[in-house]
C-alpha cells in the first residue's frame, strides 16, 4: 500500500500517519472529506424502498489502545463508525486511516446497483443520457459558431 500523505485544512500542515493531533494538541487534524461506500444492502428479494434503509456499525475504528496514566495502564476504548445506507464520510484522518486499512469498500456504480431500486437506477440512467445529449448539442453549437467565425474572416471577393 502506498504511504499515506496527509494535509490538514485547518493548520495547513503536512503530517504523517499517527500524528493525528492538530495545533491545539487535543483534536485531530481535519483533512479533505472522503466518502466510503459499502455494498451491504439488505437483500430480501423485494424492491421495496423501505427495506433499503440499512445501517451498519463498524467498530474498532479507531481501535482501542493502551495509554500510560501515571503508573497505570489505561485502556482507551476504540470508536465506532456508522454507515447509513452503505455510506459514511469523514474528514478525520485517523478514522480515514483505519478505514483505508480495513478496505472492502465498493465503487459508486456498485453502490448504485445494490442500494437503489430499479426505478431509481433507471432515473440515473435517464439523467446520464439527458446530460450526454445536452453536451453533444452544446458541442454542435460551438462548432457551428466557430464555422461562422471562420467564414466571416475570409476576405470579400476572393474565392477559395
Ligand atoms: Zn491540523
Amino acid at each position: 500500500m502506498a504511504l499515506e500523505q496527509w494535509h490538514c485544512t485547518v493548520c495547513n500542515k503536512d503530517f504523517k500517519t499517527g500524528e493525528w493531533a492538530c495545533a491545539d494538541g487535543v483534536t485531530n487534524h481535519i483533512v479533505e472529506v472522503k466518502e466510503y461506500l459499502l455494498d451491504d444492502a439488505p437483500t430480501d428479494g423485494s424492491s421495496s424502498e423501505s427495506l433499503r434503509d440499512g445501517r451498519t456499525l463498524i467498530c474498532n475504528i479507531p481501535p482501542e489502545r493502551k495509554a500510560m496514566h501515571g503508573d497505570e495502564v489505561r485502556i482507551i476504548p476504540g470508536g465506532c463508525v456508522e454507515f447509513v445506507r452503505g455510506r459514511y464520510s469523514t474528514s478525520d484522518p485517523e478514522i480515514q486511516h483505519y478505514l483505508n486499512r480495513k478496505g472492502g469498500f465498493c465503487t459508486e456504480d456498485r453502490w448504485n446497483a445494490v442500494w437503489l431500486s430499479q426505478n431509481q437506477q433507471m432515473q440515473i440512467e435517464r439523467d446520464r443520457l439527458t446530460a450526454l445529449s445536452q453536451r453533444l448539442e452544446n458541442e454542435k453549437n460551438e462548432l457551428l459558431a466557430l464555422q461562422k467565425k471562420e467564414k466571416a474572416k475570409q476576405p470579400v471577393g476572393v474565392r477559395g
